[in-house]
C-alpha cells in the first residue's frame, strides 16, 4: 500500500464518480493531487444504470479512448420507452435525434460500478493511486498559510490548499464548511417527508423465452396505477456469461410504496412484476419471470441543493462540492452519475484557472472569482436537472386517476411533434450544460 504523502495541493475525499472525474481532469493538467475514500475497495452495489451524452463527451474530452472503452462495455439504448399499464406507447423518446451534437446519440446502459472501473483504470495509468481505507475524520484549516489539515481515522494527517468533497450525499466535509443541504422546494434543511422516493433495484436474470414486450436493446419505463417499473439490459461481463445468461441479464427499478426492511428477494420482486409489470395487464404477453436475482438494494430518497458549492476560508483555503455533496434527487432520467461527472471535469478546470490567475497578473480578487463562477453555474445546472427529473418523476409514478390520465395523454399528444422530441433528448442528455473546454 502506497503510504499517504503529508502534504499535497488538492486532495479529492471521495473514490465515486464525480472524485475520480475530478482526478482525472486534474491528472490531465498535472495538477499534483492525492485521492482518497473510505471504502476498502470500489463498490458493486446497484446503483445508476443510465449514461448520459454530456459524461462521455466530458470524460472524451480527457481521453477519448475512455470513453470508447466505457461505450463498448455497455448498451445503446437509441430509444427510451414510455408506456402505460396497457402497454401502450406514450413516447418513444429518440436519443438519435442528438446525432449532429454528439457520436453519443444514445442512453448508454451500464452498470456504475462498471464505468467507475473504467475510470479507475485511467487514474492509475495516469500514475496515480487511490488511496482506500482512509476515513477522513477531521478537518480544520491551518493557522499559518493557505491549508486545511485532513485528519484519518487510520491516523494519517494530510495538508492540501484545496479539499474536493467529493463524498456523497452525506457529505462530512459540506458539514464542516457549514453548506446546508437545502429542500429546492420548501427552502427548509433537507429531511425525511411526505415527498420521500422509495423504490428498490435489482439486478436479476429472467427465464427463457423472455417475453417480447421486455426490449433487449433498450431502456422501457411503464407508469402505472402504484408506481414505476423500469427494465434496462445489461452486459453481463462474468467469464462464465454466455447463450441466454447474457441475454436475459436486467437491472429494473420498482418505485415502492415503503421500501423493504431488507434486500428485496426473488419473490418480492416477482409480486411486484405480476402486478404492475409489463404483460401484468395485457392478453397478449406473459409476465417475465425471474430466474435469478444477482444483487438487490432498496433506497429512499429526496431532492435537495446546496445554496454554494465553495467555502473559502479565512487563510485562502477552499472546500469545493462536487457530485451528490452538493444536489440529490430521484434516479428518474438518470441524472445524479451524470451531473457528478460533469461538476468533476468543470471543477478540475476551475482549480487551473484558478492557480493561472493566481499565479499571473491576476489579483486573488480574481481567482476566487473564479471558482464563485463554477459554484453559480453548476448550481444553475442542478436546480434545471432537479425540476426535470422532478416532472420525470410525477409521470413516472402514474397512479390512479385523471391527474395522471390527463399528463399521461397530453405527453402522448406533445410527443406527436418532432421538435418535442428533440427538445426532450437534448435535455436529458445533459449537452445544453457543458462548458466550453479548454484543454
Ligand atoms: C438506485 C439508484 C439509481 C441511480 N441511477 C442513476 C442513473 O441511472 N444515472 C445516473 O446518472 N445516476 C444515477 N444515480 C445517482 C448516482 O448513483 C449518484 O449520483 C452518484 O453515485 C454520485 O456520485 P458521487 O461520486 O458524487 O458520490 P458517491 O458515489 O456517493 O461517492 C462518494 C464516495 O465518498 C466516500 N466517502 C464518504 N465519506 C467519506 C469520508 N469521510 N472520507 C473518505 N471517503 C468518504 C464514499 O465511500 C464513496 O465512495 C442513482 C442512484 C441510486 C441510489
Amino acid at each position: 500500500m502506497i503510504p499517504l504523502p503529508s502534504s499535497t495541493e488538492v486532495c479529492i475525499v471521495g473514490a465515486g464518480p464525480s472524485g475520480l472525474a475530478c482526478a482525472l481532469g486534474l491528472a490531465a493538467r498535472q495538477i499534483p493531487f492525492v485521492i482518497v475514500d473510505a471504502l476498502e475497495q470500489g463498490h458493486n452495489s446497484s446503483r445508476a444504470v443510465l449514461m448520459q451524452a454530456s459524461a462521455l463527451e466530458a470524460l472524451g474530452a480527457l481521453h477519448p479512448e475512455l470513453s470508447a472503452e466505457i461505450v463498448a462495455d455497455g448498451i445503446q439504448s437509441k430509444t427510451l420507452t414510455l408506456i402505460d399499464q396497457q402497454e401502450r406507447v406514450v413516447f418513444r423518446l429518440r436519443m438519435t435525434d442528438l446525432e449532429r451534437h454528439t457520436k453519443y446519440a444514445f442512453s448508454l446502459l451500464s452498470p456504475q460500478h462498471r464505468v467507475e472501473h473504467r475510470m479507475r483504470e485511467y487514474v492509475h495509468r495516469g500514475g496515480n493511486s487511490i488511496h482506500w481505507h482512509k476515513r477522513v475524520s477531521s478537518v480544520k484549516e491551518v493557522a499559518e498559510g493557505a491549508q486545511y489539515e485532513l485528519r484519518f481515522e487510520s491516523g494519517d494527517v494530510l495538508r492540501a490548499r484545496f479539499i474536493v468533497a467529493a463524498d456523497g450525499s452525506k457529505s462530512f466535509l459540506r458539514t464542516v464548511a457549514g453548506i446546508p443541504f437545502i429542500d429546492p422546494h420548501t427552502k427548509k434543511a433537507a429531511g425525511p417527508g411526505p415527498n420521500d422516493l422509495s423504490f428498490v433495484v435489482a439486478d436479476v436474470l429472467f427465464e427463457e423465452p423472455l417475453p417480447t414486450n421486455v426490449p433487449r436493446d433498450a431502456l422501457q419505463i411503464m407508469a402505472g396505477t402504484n408506481g414505476v417499473v423500469l427494465t434496462a439490459p445489461i452486459r453481463d461481463s462474468s467469464p462464465s456469461a454466455g447463450g441466454d445468461r447474457a441475454q436475459n441479464l436486467f437491472r429494473v427499478y420498482f418505485g415502492v410504496p415503503d421500501i423493504p426492511s431488507r434486500s428485496p428477494d426473488a419473490a418480492y420482486l416477482q409480486a411486484i412484476l405480476d402486478a404492475r409489470g409489463p404483460g401484468s395487464h395485457s392478453a397478449l404477453h406473459d409476465v417475465p419471470k425471474i430466474a435469478k436475482v444477482l444483487d438487490s438494494a432498496r433506497y429512499r430518497t429526496r431532492m435537495a441543493l446546496v445554496d454554494k458549492y465553495v467555502h473559502l476560508a479565512q487563510g485562502g483555503a477552499y472546500i469545493l462540492l462536487v457530485g451528490d455533496a452538493a444536489h440529490k434527487h430521484g434516479p428518474a432520467g438518470g441524472q445524479g452519475m451524470n451531473m457528478g461527472i460533469c461538476d468533476g471535469c468543470e471543477l478540475a478546470q476551475a482549480i487551473d484557472e484558478h492557480r493561472n490567475a493566481a499565479l499571473t497578473a491576476g489579483t486573488r480578487h480574481d481567482a476566487v472569482e473564479i471558482l464563485e463562477a463554477y459554484s453559480t453555474r453548476r448550481r444553475a445546472v442542478a436546480r434545471k436537472v432537479i425540476d426535470m427529473v422532478e416532472d420525470m418523476t410525477q409521470t413516472e409514478k402514474g397512479g390512479a386517476g385523471w391527474g395522471p390520465y390527463f399528463r399521461l395523454t397530453a405527453l402522448w399528444f406533445v410527443f406527436k411533434m418532432p421538435f418535442v422530441n428533440s427538445l426532450a433528448a437534448w435535455k436529458i442528455s445533459g449537452l445544453g450544460h457543458a462548458k466550453k473546454r479548454r484543454s
